[in-house]
């Protein structure tokens, strides 16, 4: 069964909350589509707000048509206007992928920052629950293992990565005083290394840069020994969770990922299997400040959420690869909009 079917539970009953409209920044973007897709199969109208710079139409055009699905070209830096109520805002728009936000290193801390800013804003006019994209990068290089919500993290704030490290920690920060200042309905959502359909074959993670070099025959690129670990969680069980902790009346930070730890090596032995590639794998410098270790304790989702990752990694990653090999065919259309 493909795992991206397997999202016909109930939708989940929270606290009662009735979510009828819900405005998704980011929503073309890899995990925004996702999230675009689950709402409007829940019947919430949905108003995407994107500025296409890392995500692209391609990941949404299944909803171009729909009259509950709304789509508006605009940079959340800039302003947001959104006319009629809202019910729920998911703040998803930032570069995400090392190579997106080390090119895009002002703009990140913006969106991040400014971005977080007027999202906020529209969530306490319309007196709606705000949902943030947080990251387990705020975690930076841990020192403890696994990371749960009380550890407040091991980030280098004038490292390459510290762009988006501490503009996902602002982000957190104002979310925060959002919710004790102006009493807005928040919730923080740190999210772990997600994959699956619509990540673009060139966003220099992992997975896709491992699967797109397995597909066309080239050396599968493992950085420093590849002993450094990832938990991989995939598409569908991260939309499940991020949304139960939206109908719900937690305001986190909450955990949100798959504690199963793999190896970066073991990964790019996975995909070769899984794609048949009989290519060499090469081993290649660490990037500065890359994290060696990586797992979520996603206690407390299981215990308050009743959530847990469901997709075992080769079912996953057998689909991600199927996506891939149809997406290779139209690698221009899945890379267009890249800033
Ligand atoms: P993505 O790059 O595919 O999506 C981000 C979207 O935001 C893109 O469509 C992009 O065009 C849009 N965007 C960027 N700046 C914008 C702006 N100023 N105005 C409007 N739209 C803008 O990345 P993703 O993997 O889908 O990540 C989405 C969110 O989840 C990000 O906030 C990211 O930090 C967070 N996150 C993702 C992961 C993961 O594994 N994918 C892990 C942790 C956190």
């Amino acid at each position: 069964m493909n795992p991206e079917n397997r999202q016909n539970e109930p939708v989940p009953a929270g606290n009662g909350r009735h979510i009828r409209r819900a405005v998704v920044t980011g929503g073309a973007g890899f995990l925004g589509s996702h999230l675009c897709t689950e709402l409007r199969r829940r019947e919430v109208e949905v108003v995407c707000l994107d500025n296409f710079l890392t995500g692209t139409a391609v990941n949404i055009e299944h909803l171009i048509g729909d009259p509950g699905f709304r789509l508006v070209q605009c940079d959340v830096t800039d302003f947001i206007h959104v006319p009629g109520d809202v019910d729920l805002v998911l703040h998803f728009a930032s570069p995400a992928s090392p190579i997106d936000y080390l090119n895009l290193p002002i703009h990140t801390l913006k969106v991040g920052s400014v971005g977080t800013l007027h999202a906020l804003g529209l969530a306490k006019e319309k007196g709606a629950r705000f949902v943030l994209a947080s990251t387990s990068e705020v975690y930076g290089d841990p020192q403890v293992h696994p990371q749960a919500e009380d550890y407040w993290g091991h980030v280098n704030p004038v490292g390459p990565r510290g762009v988006y490290d501490e503009a996902k920690r602002f982000a957190e920060a104002l979310t925060v005083a959002y919710r004790g200042q102006h009493d807005v309905d928040t919730a923080i959502v740190r999210i772990f290394n997600t994959y699956g359909p619509r990540m673009r074959p060139r966003d220099g993670r992992a997975i896709p840069t491992f699967i797109r070099q397995a597909l066309a025959g080239e050396p599968l690129t493992v950085t420093g020994d590849g002993a450094q670990t990832r938990s991989v969680c995939f598409v569908s069980d991260l939309v499940r969770g991020i949304l139960a902790l939206a109908w719900s009346d937690q305001s986190g930070p909450m955990n949100i990922g798959n504690p199963h730890e793999l190896s970066v090596l073991q990964i790019a032995r996975d995909v070769l299997a899984a794609t048949g590639s009989e290519a060499p794998i090469e081993f290649i410098d660490r990037p500065v400040d890359d994290p060696k270790v990586r797992r979520p304790d996603t206690t407390l989702a299981r215990e308050v959420l009743g959530w847990e990752p469901e997709v075992p990694w080769q079912q996953g990653l057998a689909s991600t690869v199927e996506w891939f090999r149809s997406a290779v065919e139209r690698e221009d259309l899945v890379e267009s909009g890249q800033g």
